[in-house]
């Protein structure tokens, strides 16, 4: 069995995200949603309300597909959250220049790290490579309509989190 791990803050999923794990389930048997704790990065929906939201929107995915999804919270290095699900590559997505230089290094960093564990960056696909969690946490904030970036729970989630 082929594990895939997916890193991110994930705060919140959205369509991008969804896409990544589309494309990555031709590749994987399992795929671990592997979202960073982080404290310092002050995320704007918890780490319980982004794991809710992760399994909502991407269990149904996964099992349209034909592949078994978990979501786990993670708190130290990426390469050790993979080797604790027994996870031989790591998938990321890549937007832009701005994603790849970024990545590249990252990529650097876990190969010397742990080199029984491979890289793959998915290129966005051109449908939703302009989606950014950031953003659609913005436009939400500012009563914009973010329906068609993220999937039908985070929408709900988002308005619920904002209702004054
Ligand atoms: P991080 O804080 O680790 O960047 P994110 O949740 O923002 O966490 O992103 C997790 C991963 O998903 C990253 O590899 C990011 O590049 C990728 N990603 C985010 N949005 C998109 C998108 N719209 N298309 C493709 N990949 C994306």
């Amino acid at each position: 069995m082929r594990i895939g791990l997916y890193p991110g803050s994930f705060d919140p999923v959205t369509m991008g995200h969804v896409d990544i794990v589309r494309r990555a389930a031709r590749l994987i048997d399992r795929m671990v949603i592997a979202i960073g704790a982080h404290h310092s990065k002050g995320p704007f929906f918890t780490e319980e309300e982004r794991v809710a939201l992760a399994s909502e929107s991407l269990s149904p995915v996964a099992g349209d597909l034909g592949i078994e999804l978990e979501v786990m919270v993670y708190d130290g290095l990426t390469v050790e959250a993979a080797r604790s699900v027994g996870a031989t590559v790591v998938f990321r997505g890549l937007r832009d220049a701005g994603d790849f230089d970024y990545e590249m290094q990252m990529a650097g960093m876990n190969a010397a790290l742990a080199p029984e564990i491979e890289t793959v960056f998915l290129a966005a696909s051109p449908g939703t490579r302009h989606i950014a969690a950031s953003l659609v946490r913005q436009i939400a904030a500012m009563g914009g309509d973010v329906s068609p970036f993220v999937p039908e729970p985070v929408n709900l989630a988002l308005a619920r989190k904002l209702a004054p």
